[in-house]
């Protein structure tokens, strides 16, 4: 059930009026990012209530060893977890010797905070009254330069109705742990510590991986706009770098505050390198204000919204969750580090550890690749295809042998690194939600190069995978597959779960006909694959036995396939007829309980209804959409929007909306009662693909764009930019109207409901629909 917390705007999220109980949300909700770190909306001065620290750094990681009850051979030794970083945004007040902490102020007579997403800041601003009526005024603002990967930027100022006396200490603070480590220990080894007058500075290097950090800090104070000079003192601590100013304020007066900080890593720095990186990043700060800093950071944004912006007019709730999606999954990942991913809670929480998972190829690309210049998604290609080796090495563990590869459900490096066997282990189906996204990267693109080479190599080994995975059922006679865990994870260790079995018939065609393209078209690069692989002729013939008799279970009467053996075996009670207060089942229920019943945590066969459509009937897509969605609790933030898509194929628009504004406006309406853990990033690319997949229809078939739209009543208008083949396609669609016109004329075509449109010479296409 969706909770309204915040104000609605189409660009900005707004939180008005002072509630402890909100803060752990609203930090989640207001992070902030630039794919290079990102934090939490925590507070700059010191605070006492409930909060979770965090700062992270993307790809700075540490293994955290498994903690099991009992160990078993194939386990994942660690679980790897982003780190909470030293925290350089701090700065403790004291105002006539009273620590500033909205915990414990006499009242807070207003708190309100803004993110605007347009521009990528962070703002807030309060004023707290003592009871001998001193009245203060705080406000801050804050962003991280998506111009300047290192740098970040606070704005903060004071205002006092009386003279007073006040003490303002920027710090680093390096004594930081994970709230969600295994053991309680600490990830960090300190290095050293500089405070002088031209730098305040921590090296620490993480435990294990070696990692490299410098965190650094500068700070400038300004009364009524005129610069202090030499404000501070210098204090070093065994758990802060401190600078510390102690002032005497005027009546009304502004004093502020601008603290710039940030890291700089071995991850993209060489070590010895740092040194220089760091005097670059100093000499930068001198040279620049938060103001100049914030005018490039815009820009930037800019060009990103010129790109990726939804605009919805008529529906001001559903304008503001899709740019909160967008704006987010923008500061999470860049597209230009091929080392990166996205996390599926990005910078914004501990859960899933910053580690990749199948949710990059199954959700994340395609946003991508409408949104971004292909290489952006071949960075995240080729980012598996590194881990290719680790994936075989995967396998061997297993005991799988001759070039098998399973890649990780959840990693960082390549190894897999998680938790839990029955629900993340067995996800085995994430092989090939990883050959999908070869293939649709290829269908989008219409570019075979990276498919002919890498794509090849990651497919070979998939395949291998899974013609060794498969058991041969004589009482069947057919090919099935054990002891999995599907999408749905509120069901493990099952036995031919649909989605499994369908979509490994599918990787193993997809690549033999790769296969069969590549010796056509380019025999000598198929030979060096096959040289490098020691490819054998058997295992297609092997394949293609597996493919044609793999055991794909369907219910003939109901016309649904099963999703998994038993499954018709449960008392199938309808999730209508559960209680409010047993929702979310996994906050209410024991895992016993959810395990037996037919609930469905997030779309299964429904998903790979989704991948494969164009091989079903619609009449097949129609009864399992209905059977299934009867029972599906969309308890994983990555499942409505499929089910909103596949009800939008069926024209069924008003329950696709419902479902996208769950998918879309997750976070912001806490839906799931865990904001406060962190967002679901990766999951906002499902509230795109509602839209674009969805209500617009898109869909790419034979090297052209297709639309069949249909929007929801209310919306007048719905604009958005693809970026397709070298093109920008910008589609405006009202109730009866549709409208495409390209940034660079080219002679194309495109299908609207089927009709074929071809652009003259105005760019410009447009039909009653
Ligand atoms: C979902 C998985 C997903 C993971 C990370 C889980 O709740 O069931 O499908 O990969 O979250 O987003």
């Amino acid at each position: 059930m969706a909770v309204r917390i915040y104000k609605i705007d189409p660009w900005k999220v707004i939180d008005e009026g002072w509630d402890p109980d909100k803060v752990m949300g609203s930090e989640s909700i207001f992070s902030i990012g630039n794919g290079a770190m990102g934090q939490r909306a925590n507070f700059e001065e010191d605070f006492s209530g409930k909060t979770l620290q965090g700062s992270y750094i993307a790809g700075i990681y540490y293994p955290d060893k498994t903690k099991v009850g009992w160990w078993k051979k194939g386990y994942p030794k660690y679980f790897a977890k982003v780190i909470n970083a030293p925290n350089w945004i701090g700065i403790s007040i004291l105002i006539n010797n009273i620590p500033l902490d909205l915990n414990k102020v006499d009242k807070v007579e207003k708190f309100e905070r803004k993110l605007d997403m347009k521009n990528g800041l962070y703002e807030r601003s309060i004023s707290i009254v003592t009871n001998d009526n001193l009245k203060v005024e705080v406000s801050s603002k804050r962003f991280l330069s998506m111009r300047r990967k290192s740098i970040g930027a606070i704005s903060y100022t004071i205002k006092c109705n009386r003279n007073i006396k006040i003490s303002l200490s920027p710090y680093i603070d390096f004594d930081i742990s994970n709230d969600d480590s295994n053991w309680g220990e600490k990830f960090w080894d300190i290095k050293e510590k500089t405070n002088t007058r031209d730098r305040s500075l921590v090296k620490c290097s993480v435990k294990k991986t070696g990692f490299n950090v410098t965190t650094y800090m500068k700070a400038d104070l300004y009364d009524e706009n005129i610069k202090l000079e030499n404000p501070f003192k210098r204090k070093t601590t065994s758990k802060k770098i401190i600078l510390k100013s102690e002032y005497l304020l005027k009546k009304n007066h502004t004093l502020k505050i601008e603290k710039f900080g940030g890291y700089i890593t071995s991850n993209s720095n060489k070590w010895n390198n740092i040194e220089i990186a760091t005097n670059e990043v100093l000499k930068i700060l001198e040279n620049n204000s938060f103001e100049s800093l914030y005018q490039e950071h815009k820009q930037e944004w800019k060009k990103i919204w010129e790109n990726s912006d939804i605009k919805i007019n008529g529906d001001v709730k559903s304008q503001q969750a899709i740019r909160f999606n967008i704006y987010h999954l923008n500061q999470t990942y860049r597209g230009d580090d091929p080392k990166l991913n996205f996390g599926p809670k990005g910078f914004t929480g501990e859960k899933y550890g910053g580690s990749t998972y199948w949710d990059t190829e199954a959700y994340c690309i395609p946003f991508c690749l409408g949104t971004k210049p292909p290489e952006v998604t071949r960075n995240l290609l080729n980012y598996r295809h590194r881990q290719l080796g680790k994936a075989i090495e995967n396998a061997e563990k297993l005991g799988f042998k001759n070039g098998a590869a399973l890649f990780p459900m959840v990693t960082m490096n390549g190894e897999e690194c998680h938790n839990e066997w029955e629900i993340t282990f067995e996800e085995i189906h994430r092989n090939n939600a990883i050959a999908y996204a070869i293939f649709n990267y290829v269908r989008y693109t219409g570019n075979s190069e990276y498919l002919m080479v890498k794509g090849l190599e990651v497919l070979i080994g998939i395949c291998r995978f899974w013609a060794q995975r498969v058991s041969y059922s004589e009482k069947k006679n057919k090919y099935v597959i054990l002891g999995v865990t599907g999408p749905n994870e509120y069901e493990n260790n099952i036995n031919n779960n649909w989605y499994t079995n369908y979509s490994t018939k599918w990787c193993l065609e997809f690549t033999m006909n790769s296969i069969k393209n590549c010796r056509k078209n380019k025999p000598k690069s198929f030979e060096e694959i096959s040289e490098k692989l020691k490819f054998k002729e058997s295992e297609l013939d092997l394949w293609l036995k597996i493919s044609k008799n793999i055991y794909l279970n369907e219910d003939k009467e109901l016309g649904i396939f099963i999703q998994q053996d038993g499954f018709f075996d449960k008392d199938l009670k309808e999730v209508d007829e559960l209680g409010n207060s047993e929702r979310p089942l996994n906050q209410n229920w024991s895992w016993d309980r959810i395990l037996r019943s037919p609930y469905i945590k997030q779309a299964d066969v429904l998903q790979g209804i989704y991948f494969f459509e164009d091989n079903f009937d619609i009449e097949s897509i129609k009864n399992n959409y209905e059977f299934y969605q009867k029972f599906t609790v969309h308890e994983s933030s990555l499942s409505p929007c499929v089910h909103s898509i596949i009800a939008c194929k069926l024209g069924k628009t008003q329950s696709a909306y419902r479902l996208f504004k769950r998918a879309s406006r997750l976070d912001l309406d806490d839906y799931n009662r865990e904001v406060q853990e962190g967002l679901h990033i990766t999951s906002m690319a499902g509230g795109w693909l509602a839209i674009v997949e969805g209500f617009a229809g898109m869909r790419v078939k034979n090297n052209t764009l297709h639309f069949t739209p249909s929007i929801p009543q209310g919306w007048e208008e719905l604009i958005f930019s693809i970026n397709f083949r070298q093109n920008i396609y910008k589609i405006k669609i009202r109730k009866e109207l549709f409208e495409c016109s390209l940034r660079f004329k080219k002679e194309c075509y495109i299908y609207v409901n089927s009709k074929k449109l071809k652009f003259e010479s105005k760019g410009k296409v447009s039909i009653s629909i």
